[in-house]
């Protein structure tokens, strides 16, 4: 299996971001891949970086996903609102068009708050250059699935699955997982995503509501309880050509291994009659029990168990990494997940 990652990655590092109120460490840095790195090397799995973090093929395809004005935005965001009088040095919002908003602002802090629906998304001076390259390393497994390889692995960082349309959210700017399906249509007509994170994949349901050539499924902690709040319902299946074509199943909090398998399973059902040709899917580890962002309970071998089910659906398949946080098991259930993955 080829592993991508891009050095360039890194250079998205906010130190902070706010959480209760509060400026905490942000949990989403660059040891996140230096942990998950670790986890590949440990089972014998080398990550090689994408010829390039930026292409002109990369941008065009990044725009079906993404519209112009919140792309050209992530660009040129931090050096307009570094201009502001007072501004911090993180771009972070202090206003947002609640209800809907009437019209686009010109005003570097009316845009912020148009496209970014949390706090979880500072961005530094050296924040784009980053994001592109952890999309940039989406597009090359999605690349090596298109040339023939049965699966690939992007280690996507920052993470992709809450990133809509127009908007940034949960420390998500570019939807690496939405991309990775874009360039798998180029060549299989109906593209599944099964999302395996402990967080609903808003932004990748969002992407694709409307369109009945990708099915988007995600099974996570209940949003009543847990981020990202307002979405992630059982009743949300798609509009238009899309009815029918996205599939939620929220989990109890604390919800553990054997709940989890289940939910996946039902998941799995629905996303069958579908008759997907390929596959991608938004590999978040946060659903283990330790994980800082605590929702579920999942041991480290249930990711082998979860690696193993995923490969026996024998579908050309994209593996991007979504969550899981700095713990002492983050790279082990990698690991475990690739173990059981590569073994079946
Ligand atoms: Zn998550």
């Amino acid at each position: 299996m080829k592993l991508f990652y891009h050095p360039d990655q890194e250079r998205h590092a906010p130190p902070s971001f706010l959480l209760r109120g509060r400026a905490v460490d942000s949990p989403e840095g660059p040891v996140r891949a230096e942990m998950l790195a670790g986890g590949l090397a440990g089972v014998g799995l080398a990550l090689s970086a994408p010829a390039a973090s930026d292409s002109e093929r990369l941008r065009k395809r990044l725009a079906r996903i993404h519209t112009p004005r919140y792309l050209a935005f992530l660009e040129t965001i931090h050096a307009r609102w570094s201009a502001l009088p007072g501004a911090a040095e993180m771009v972070a919002p202090n206003v947002h068009p609640c209800g809907g908003g009437h019209h686009y602002p010109r005003h570097p802090v009316g845009q912020v708050g148009w496209h970014m629906h949390d706090m979880a998304c500072p961005m530094t001076a050296d924040s784009f250059p980053g994001i592109l390259a952890s999309a940039a390393s989406a597009e090359a497994a999605a690349e090596a699935v298109l040339a023939g390889d049965a699966s690939a692995y992007a280690l996507c960082r920052p993470p992709g699955h809450h990133a809509g349309p127009d908007r940034a959210g949960g420390f998500c700017f570019l939807n690496n997982s939405a991309l990775a399906a874009e360039v798998l249509r180029e060549r299989y007509p109906r593209v599944a995503i099964l999302d395996v994170d402990l967080h609903h994949g808003n932004g990748t349901q969002d992407i694709f509501y409307a369109r009945g050539d990708v099915w988007t499924g995600s099974l996570h902690a209940d949003p009543a309880d847990f981020y990202p709040f307002f979405w992630g319902g059982a009743n949300e299946v798609g509009e238009g050509e899309g009815r029918g074509a996205n599939h939620n199943v929220p989990l109890p909090l604390g919800s553990d291994g054997a709940a989890f398998m289940a939910a996946l399973e039902a998941l799995i059902a629905a996303m069958s009659a579908f008759k997907p040709e390929a596959l991608v899917v938004p590999l978040g580890l946060d659903a283990h029990r330790d994980d800082p962002l605590a929702g579920l309970a999942l041991e480290t071998d249930d990711f082998f168990t979860l690696g193993r089910r995923l490969a026996a659906l024998d579908l050309p398949t994209v593996l991007v990494q979504e969550g899981g946080y700095p713990t002492a098991h983050l790279g082990h259930n990698l690991a475990a997940f690739m173990g059981g993955y590569i073994a079946a």
